[in-house]
């Protein structure tokens, strides 16, 4: 039973904020305080030196005689604490986190003369007429304007109400009225305590509630970044890879795939359009024989060569160069008629012939050669894709006979 009130009176008094945010959350309440103060002290100042001015016009003469002098010294001797406190704080002010620890015992400081002034103030009432008002309502500023940890709000309530509770029988004849004041006094003491102890819980609460938050979305934000860079890097590896699917790795150029994709939708296009297209088939003559000759190496060299004078070429945007298969290549030309078509095959023939690559085996030329059949129509319902194929193939086979030849049909 004890072990349980004790723990509740732990739970009660003592009030933490996790240890990593204690710095900050110190920092945060002395800033406040320390504002807090001297805003108080401000007003102190004001309103005493404005009493203390209505009390010389009003009183005059009186006001030197008791308990009036009393009352004059205490006005004086509140200015005169104001007064320290706020050039104090002025100054403490200017680096509240050096001087987190002598701002912490400055508002209790503050506090507490406040606290004493008023029993004090309310004692000496207790010789006319009787109120305990203005220390009842320290008791409440005390609770409600700054934040202080509820267990060292205690020990200066405890202080006060204990000064004020002793001295009150010296001020005060009738017992009722002691027992009254004792009473109310304890009554807002504990009131207070409870509505301190509440909004200090709840601003700690709200302080390392939003510490966590930051820190979260902190955390989130660096994670989004990361997953954003890492979906560049995925987009920019899947363009790759789809560059890579569709390119022949030796060459460069398109591969069979993307030649089956390209005729298809250009049929489809030049049908739509009544225009002409130009299927143009290139074949290195006696390649076997030039393997077998300078090597397999040398082979690939010669199509890698070929395939860059067909790039350079056939340069328009809708020209598509393939790779169709081994040393044959499959160029798709839109928009071109018979004529341009065989300009075409006559500058890939004669730029072949110009890089005079020795080939000793080749019974057409000492160097070389391509053989090239090509197929030009204008799409119709009349027509497949497969006339066109089959023609440019007629076309080669023709200029194969030969060698070295080129046939436009
Ligand atoms: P033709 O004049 O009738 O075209 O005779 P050809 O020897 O060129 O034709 P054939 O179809 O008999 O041989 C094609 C050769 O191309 C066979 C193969 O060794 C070679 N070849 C196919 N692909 C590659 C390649 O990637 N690299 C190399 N170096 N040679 C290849
Ligand atoms: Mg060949």
């Amino acid at each position: 039973m004890l072990a349980r009130i004790g723990e509740l009176l732990k739970k009660f008094f003592i009030i933490s904020v996790e240890d990593r945010y204690q710095n900050a959350f110190i920092h945060e309440i002395n800033t406040i305080n320390a504002a807090r103060v001297k805003v108080c002290s401000v007003t102190f100042i004001i309103c005493e030196i404005a009493v203390i001015t209505l009390s010389l016009l009003i009183k005059r003469e009186k006001l030197f005689s008791q308990p009036d002098l009393y009352y004059l010294l205490m006005y004086i001797l509140l200015t005169v604490g104001m007064v320290f406190f706020l050039l104090s704080f002025i100054k403490l002010g200017k680096n509240i986190q050096q001087n987190a620890k002598k701002i912490q015992v400055g508002g209790v400081l503050f506090a507490s003369f406040i606290l004493f002034w008023c029993a004090g103030i309310s004692l000496l009432d207790q010789l006319s007429y009787g109120q305990i008002v203005v220390y009842l309502s320290a008791i409440i500023c005390i609770g409600v304007i700054p934040f202080f940890k509820p267990i060292v709000l205690l020990l200066m309530y405890g202080g006060a109400e204990g000064f004020f509770l002793i001295l009150q029988p010296y001020f005060q004849q009738s017992t009722e009225i002691i027992f009254g004041n004792g009473v109310n006094s304890l009554t807002f003491v504990i009131f207070s305590l409870v509505i301190s102890r509440m909004r200090y819980k709840g601003f700690a609460d709200d302080f390392q509630n939003k510490r966590i938050i930051q820190e979260k979305s902190a955390l989130l934000e660096e994670k989004s970044v990361l997953l954003n860079e890492i979906n560049l890097l995925l987009i920019e590896a899947n363009h790759r890879l789809e560059n890579l699917s569709q390119r022949d790795s030796l060459t460069g150029v398109y591969n069979r795939l993307v030649f089956d994709r390209t005729l298809k939708m250009e049929w489809d296009r030049c049908k739509r359009h009544h225009i002409p297209l130009t299927l143009m088939m290139v074949d290195i003559d006696f390649f076997k024989q030039y393997n077998d000759t300078y090597g397999h190496q040398a082979g690939d060299e010669c199509i890698k060569r070929i395939a860059e004078i067909l790039s350079s070429s056939a340069r328009r945007a809708s020209d598509v160069i393939t790779r169709y298969g081994g040393d044959e290549f499959a160029l798709i030309l839109p928009h071109m008629n018979q004529e341009s078509a065989l300009k075409l095959a006559e500058e890939l023939s004669n730029k072949v012939i110009e890089l005079s690559i020795p080939h000793a085996n080749s019974t057409v030329a000492d160097y070389l050669t391509i053989s090239i059949g090509a197929n030009t129509l204008i799409p119709s319902a009349e027509l497949t894709i497969q006339d066109l194929l089959r023609n440019a193939d007629k076309a080669l086979y023709e200029a194969k006979m030969i060698r070295n030849k080129i046939v436009i049909n």
